[in-house]
């Protein structure tokens, strides 16, 4: 029987960072994924770094978001030192346009929504925002800028973590799906895979929406997919320096001149149709965005599923059986909340304690909601 100080179950963005973090401090890991890894969510995202909550639900989810930015720019140093990949991270910011015809008491509701979470944002008139990003449409009223935001090419950031790990002494076993948890009494001793059983002292359930399917986890996890499509554009007369905002949709710029354009969130079930209605909504928000983009080349559409929990935020931490820890339900922010997330449960696996509040985020929140009657 193979045996791991930690077996995590998921090779995408999140189950890699939380084993190249752990390797990193000298534990054994096994790294456990039902196909190839690193091909689900963190593969269709779009790769913006905002900690910028995007409803009022997800204001609890801003210190932690700060957190995992405060420390990206070391993280993203860490992977491609080691890994020899770029991540194409660009730390330049992000412009919200703001087109309404209340566009100063909309500006002022948002700079102080963002400077009361401890979040730099300026307000920008038309002429300044259309200095910085001149593609954006002469209809724009205002714009705030979020200089302190980012945005990393998610497929090259997701392949050199998965590298990194690799360099750093992490078993992988591809095509090898974790089907239940494996306990003995209140312990969890590992995870049953189809024809085998992995021994580990700490077992990582990270499978993204797929969490639930494993038996034993799903109390913990009780994730669903959130459908999100996205086009990759390129044109040749248009530039974009910037992640840009409207209220409809957001364009973030890559290294390599693509321009993506996202996206829907639909509760679809486990399906990644792209339709009319999606794309439609995508490319009339970019062309209304930044007019120029109407003559740009489709050169790529996609769809992903993004790990949701019932209230949105990320399940993390640990659960009531000794040696079961999760880590999904990233929802909207699995991208940004990669190194704070590999970050906690290194700390919880080697101290038993953590830096950071995370109990609002305890896997244990849902079974209380149960009990209490309250649907899960
Ligand atoms: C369209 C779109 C846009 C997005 N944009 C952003 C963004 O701009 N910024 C941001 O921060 N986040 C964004 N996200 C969200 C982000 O991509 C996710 O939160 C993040 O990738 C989740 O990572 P993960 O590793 O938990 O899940 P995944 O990447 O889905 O990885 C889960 C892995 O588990 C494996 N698996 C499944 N079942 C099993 C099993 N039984 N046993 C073992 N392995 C299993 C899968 O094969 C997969 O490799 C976006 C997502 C989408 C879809």
């Amino acid at each position: 029987m193979k045996k791991f100080d930690v077996a995590i179950a998921g090779a995408g963005l999140i189950g890699g960072s939380i084993a190249f973090e752990l390797a990193r401090a000298g534990l054994r890991v096994g790294l456990f994924d039902r196909q190839e890894p690193g091909k689900e969510s963190s593969w269709a995202g779009a790769g913006i770094l905002s900690p910028a909550p995007e409803s009022a639900a997800m204001i609890p989810l801003v210190p932690l978001a700060k957190a995992s930015m405060a420390i990206y720019p070391e993280f993203v140093r860490a992977v491609e030192e080691i890994s020899g990949q770029s991540a194409g991270f660009r730390p330049k910011g992000t412009l919200q346009a703001i087109f309404s015809r209340d566009a100063r008491e909309e500006l002022s509701t948002v700079i102080a929504l963002h400077h009361g979470l401890g979040l730099k944002a300026e307000p920008l008139s038309a002429a300044d925002a259309r200095e910085l990003e001149p593609s954006i449409s002469e209809d724009l009223e205002a714009g705030v800028l979020r200089p302190e935001e980012a945005s990393v090419d998610n497929r090259a950031l997701t392949q050199a973590v998965l590298a990194a790990a690799r360099q750093s002494g992490v078993e992988f076993f591809a095509g090898s799906g974790a089907e239940a948890v494996c306990r003995e009494g209140g312990r969890c001793i590992g995870l049953q895979l189809q024809n085998e059983r992995i021994e580990a002292q700490w077992t990582v359930i990270a499978a993204g929406c797929f969490s639930a399917s494993i038996r034993g986890a799903a109390t913990y996890a009780p994730v669903s997919p959130a459908k999100g499509q996205m086009v990759s554009l390129r044109s040749d007369d248009l530039k974009i320096e910037r992640v840009l905002w409207s209220e409809k949709i957001y364009l973030v710029p890559r290294n390599d001149g693509r321009i993506l354009a996202g996206a829907t969130v639909e509760y679809t079930g486990f399906e990644r149709a792209l339709t009319a209605g999606g794309l439609e909504k995508i490319l009339s928000g970019a062309i209304e965005l930044a007019p120029g983009l109407a003559g740009a080349r489709v050169e790529e559409t996609w769809a992903g599923l993004r790990p949701d929990s019932p209230d949105h935020l990320p399940i993390l931490g640990a659960t009531d059986v000794d040696g079961l820890l999760v880590a999904t339900g990233h929802f909207r922010g699995g991208i940004l909340l990669a190194p704070i997330t590999a970050r906690l449960v290194r700390e919880w696996v080697t101290l038993q304690h953590v830096s950071v509040d995370w109990e609002r985020f305890s896997p244990m929140r849902f079974q209380a909601a149960t009990a209490h009657g309250a649907p899960a």
